[in-house]
């Protein structure tokens, strides 16, 4: 049965597993060995078959967040289930999940009982266990995606992933798309809108590309990297802006999604927005200076400005739909630089660190292609 500690010495294989395991900032991921949960009711095993790094994954590396430890870092997997519970989980069509099937899962796991869930905000359960967040205890420690097996919990959304969608472009779908899918949620209807970008990460290449999907007229990307910029044209960008040229251009936006949390960006959606304006605000989730506003603006502009932190099950659906509709129409698969096995992967952390690419892929086991 199962030990509630990592055991570097088990003798059997088949039981146990490998994950790379967080000590605390600024130390290397330490390979350990991990015994295979014993199923319950409502939980899944799967292998991961590839997992990206994501940018919060970085900060918590450098310690700018933190994060109880020891843990296994890491959201953004996509999975093959290689085992089920009796009753198993069901996938978000509520259709019985099998073994084999290639999955991602939201990140959070809400409770769907609380006073926020039952108000439409299970994205902010008041019990949320959020994968890659949680200390690598008990029989619930397989719970990041730097390892060779997760335990998906009960109540998990878990959407099957369509043939023909890369795992490196499937990877980033329960974080960055899901995240931009719920942005647009918040922002209501793009259709023949003009949309501005800031920041020119994953979430904003992603915003690009769904912007236009969605329907609207201009996308324009602010960033102040112009590599970045030349590549979000590749997804749809119609404009590329630079902070001073924003401010001579005479802009206006009926929609502003701020991936870039400077405050510096937050400021200028007020001044960008037109009549009617809705400002999303996403990528603020680390401290920075507060903002100034002018409220007067945002009186007589009818502007409303809007937060979003994680996303609700219906977004990972949207998200999943959008990537499998239109993923071979931009580059997705160019995000992942390069991709390592789980025994390099602090030469993947480093290369994150050093190069700054997009995504670092880390892939714990051979996989077919799907
Ligand atoms: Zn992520
Ligand atoms: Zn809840």
């Amino acid at each position: 049965m199962f030990e509630n500690q990592p055991s570097g010495d088990s003798s059997d294989p088949s039981q146990t597993c490998t994950a790379a395991v967080f000590h605390g900032a600024g130390r290397p991921l330490q390979l350990q060995s991990f015994p295979r949960p014993v199923l319950r009711a409502g939980e899944a095993l799967v292998r991961v078959r590839l997992c990206t790094i994501c940018g919060s994954d970085l900060h918590t590396l450098k310690g700018l967040r933190i994060e109880p430890t020891p843990s296994i870092l890491a959201h953004e997997v996509v999975g093959e289930i290689v085992d089920l519970a009796q009753p198993g989980p069901r996938d978000l069509d509520g259709k019985p999940l099998r073994r084999g099937d290639r999955v991602t899962w939201s990140i959070c796991v809400s409770c769907f009982d609380c006073d926020r869930c039952r108000s439409g905000l299970p994205q902010k359960c008041r019990r949320l266990v959020k994968y890659g967040h949680s200390v690598a205890e008990g029989r619930e420690a397989l719970s990041g995606g730097l390892a060779e097996y997760m335990l998906l919990r009960p109540g998990t959304a878990i959407a099957t992933l369509p043939r023909g969608v890369p795992d490196e472009v499937a990877s980033p779908i329960n974080c960055a798309t899901s995240t931009i899918a719920a942005a647009y949620r918040a922002a209501g209807d793009v259709d023949r809108q003009r949309v501005l970008i800031f920041g020119a990460g994953m979430l904003g290449m992603t915003a690009v590309a769904m912007g236009k999907e969605l329907g609207a007229t201009q996308v324009a990307i602010c960033d102040v990297d112009q590599q970045r910029m030349t590549l979000a044209e590749r997804f749809g960008a119609s404009d590329t802006l630079t902070v001073d040229s924003i401010a001579s251009r005479n802009a206006s936006f009926d929609v502003i999604l701020e991936c870039s949390g400077a405050p510096e960006a937050i400021e200028a959606s007020c001044q960008l927005g037109d009549v009617g304006a809705r400002v999303i605000l996403v990528g603020s989730v680390m401290e920075s200076r507060p903002v100034q506003l002018d409220p007067t603006t945002i009186v007589r502009k009818w502007m409303s400005i809007a937060g979003v932190h994680n996303y609700a099950p219906m977004d990972l659906r949207n998200a999943v739909d959008f990537i499998a509709r239109s993923h071979h129409r931009y580059p997705f698969s160019e995000l992942v630089a390069k991709t390592f096995d789980l025994s390099d992967v602090n030469a993947a952390i480093d290369h994150s660190l050093e190069h700054r690419p997009i995504r670092v892929a880390v892939r714990p086991g051979a996989s077919t292609p799907w």
